[in-house]
């Protein structure tokens, strides 16, 4: 099969014949329809975060069961399924208290392998690790059947691939993480892939004013179509001021969804007495933030998001209904579909920081 492999740091991918073994035990075969292209992805190739080489990258994605291990009851062929990153057990502390997307078995999970077992992707003698075990940059994909949802199949591909990660982390750093209520004030800085759902989520959620924040027009534009009531130019001087006088003190919850000290430290800086800070976007490794401590004193929080606190196999089949009533926008999010010989030029336009999400399609 077909793949795109990162084989050194600051390098484009390039496409290679990969073999990928069958599924045994709890294991799916899936055949990729669309993979979305995150940022999350851009980290490991520019080195911000680490992964063993050479690494298929691709975590949020679609596709058809194409077939199934002999443990798996849940998924037969032919099925449509969502991949998601946030594999979990069901048997530990986090998983049965309602935190699925903390599964304590989630950085160890390795597929049903043994040590000595055939690695699931190589190529000759040569082995490809797996990417958030999923990899979705290739034509094929061997996961665990507890990184799928089975979903409607009458939604278009590039839509459910989507909610495999930016929409579901959006919309969880909403509705699950920060619960936020009716009649909030919210701002998100940075309108992205992650952070126009995020805005979408606070719509949702009944926010009464939703502040975007962005360096680039065309992305604060974006944020007015899926729900900002008002914009602010994150060139202008003075951002956590300006919004801690337009809402007289400061937020109720404010929204990281790029993840750099700066954009951390202005969310929790913005927030009014005892408001809530989430960070959402990937703070590099290594990066550490630095917060006025009298703030602790007006109960003001700050707090993580691990993709959106899901539970992706009851929150996304909800979010394709909303999706099919109209009160969730997906189309607009899949600003171009491009093959997956062309993927490098997806991490180049993501750049540029004019697109909402690159999709990756296959015949
Ligand atoms: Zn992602
Ligand atoms: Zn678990």
């Amino acid at each position: 099969m077909k793949a795109a492999v990162l084989r050194k740091v600051n390098e484009p991918l390039s496409i290679e014949n990969i073999s990928i073994d069958g599924p045994k035990d709890n294991e799916v075969l899936v055949e990729t329809k669309a993979s979305g292209v995150c940022r999350t992805d851009l980290h490991y190739i520019e080195g911000n975060y680490t992964h063993q080489l050479p690494v298929i990258l691709g975590h949020e994605v679609s596709g058809v069961v194409k077939q199934v291990g002999d443990n798996v009851k849940y998924l037969k062929k032919g099925d449509t399924v969502v991949g998601c990153l946030s594999i979990f057990c069901g048997r530990c502390e986090r998983c049965l208290e309602g935190n699925p997307a903390l599964c304590l078995r989630n950085p160890i999970w390795n597929l049903s392998r043994k040590p000595d077992d055939k690695t699931n992707l190589y190529k000759k003698n040569e082995s490809i690790n797996q990417f958030l075990r999923l990899s979705s940059f290739a034509e094929l994909m061997l996961v665990h059947e507890n990184s799928l949802v089975k979903v409607d199949s009458e939604i278009g591909y590039e839509q459910l691939a989507l909610l495999g990660c930016g929409i579901t982390t959006g919309l969880g750093a909403v509705l699950r993480t920060a619960r936020i209520n009716a009649g909030s004030t919210v701002v998100v800085i940075g309108c992205g892939g992650v952070g126009l759902n995020v805005i979408q989520g606070a719509r949702l959620s009944g926010a009464l004013r939703i502040i975007a924040i962005d360096t680039v027009q065309t992305k604060l534009e974006m944020a007015m179509n899926h729900g900002a009531t008002e914009t602010i130019d994150a060139n202008a001087q003075n951002i956590v001021g300006n919004i801690i006088e337009i809402t007289n003190g400061g937020v109720d919850y404010s929204f990281d969804a790029i993840g750099a000290k700066s954009t951390a430290e202005q969310a929790f800086d913005m927030i009014r007495p005892g408001g809530t800070a989430t960070i959402v976007g990937l703070i590099p490794e290594g990066v550490k933030i630095e917060l006025d401590g009298v703030g602790f004193i007006d109960e003001k929080k700050i707090q993580g998001s691990c993709m959106g606190s899901n539970q992706f196999r009851v929150d996304i089949p909800r979010y394709i209904d909303l999706y099919k009533q109209g009160r969730l926008q997906i189309d607009s999010l899949v600003s171009q579909k491009l093959k997956l010989e062309s993927i490098n030029q997806a991490f180049s336009d993501m750049k540029t920081g004019q697109l909402a999400r690159s999709v990756i399609v296959f015949d």
